[in-house]
């Protein structure tokens, strides 16, 4: 039976059985892991405190041929989450984010990318609890990103035009954009310069520049939020807080 070790984030775990529990890890080298952690339980248990929820950890399993669920052998902590977690907002932003990653990051394929872009979530998180609504927006849109599902917000989607700095445009059901000039009903949100330099900003800066950027525009990251939240919605096929397009209780 193969035996395999990685860094890894804990994500999630739950009973099994008895004395047992299951945890999820999103692991650097090998993606999404299930596991059962024997007797993590009981007082005693050789886990102690290192499955706390988005503790970093070394992790040791062995993994039997076709089956998905992998046996822990042992995890080492690296770093601890367990303080940031004791505020409900943060529990709140990481449960949110570690459920996006178990919908989108299929089990055993890895992705470093998307496993080095949420490590650097948490460590700005932890640095600086106040901004979690500006974290959960760099997440939805790095997310979408490598998931290659991100729209191009720089060019009118019917002229293919790039739009210019000052432009005010709508949004498509496809959640492209649509210049004025291509059309003049008033379907669709408005997305205005303000949201696209928001939209482009992310992708250009590592999350504490992002978070330096974004102190003072709580509702263009809240309106931005929400129409990313709409695109995640349809990519997984269940709602996951984008409904409400049209007024942005702050
Ligand atoms: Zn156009």
């Amino acid at each position: 039976m193969p035996q395999y070790e990685t860094e890894s984030l804990v994500l999630k775990s739950y009973n099994l059985a008895e004395a047992d529990r299951i945890v999820v890890f999103f692991t650097w080298e090998y993606g999404m892991v299930r596991g059962v952690a024997k007797g993590a339980k009981r007082l005693k248990s050789r886990f102690g405190s290192t499955l706390e929820l988005f503790s970093t950890v070394n992790l040791s399993y062995f993994q039997k041929e076709d089956r998905e669920l992998v046996s822990i052998q042992a995890v080492e902590l690296t770093r601890s989450c367990f303080d940031d977690a004791s505020d409900p907002d943060f529990l709140n932003t990481f449960s949110y984010i570690a459920d996006l990653l178990m919908a989108f990051a299929p089990p055993h394929d890895p992705h470093e990318t998307l496993y080095r872009m949420t490590k650097a979530c948490l460590a700005a998180a932890s640095e600086n609890p106040g901004n979690l609504n500006n974290i959960r927006l760099y997440f939805e849109l790095w997310l979408l990103r490598l998931g290659g599902y991100l729209p191009d917000w720089s060019a009118c989607d019917i002229c293919k035009r790039q739009l210019s700095q000052g432009e005010t445009t709508r949004l498509q059901s496809s959640f492209h954009l649509r210049c004025s000039n291509c059309g003049k009903t008033k379907s669709g949100d408005v997305i205005t310069p303000g949201h696209r330099e928001v939209f482009h900003t992310v992708q250009k800066l590592p999350p504490p520049e992002f978070l330096n950027f974004a102190s003072d525009k709580k509702v263009i990251i809240a309106e931005v939020s929400l129409s990313l939240k709409r695109i995640i919605s349809q990519v997984i096929g269940r709602d996951v807080g984008g409904k409400n397009t049209s007024a942005v209780n702050l």
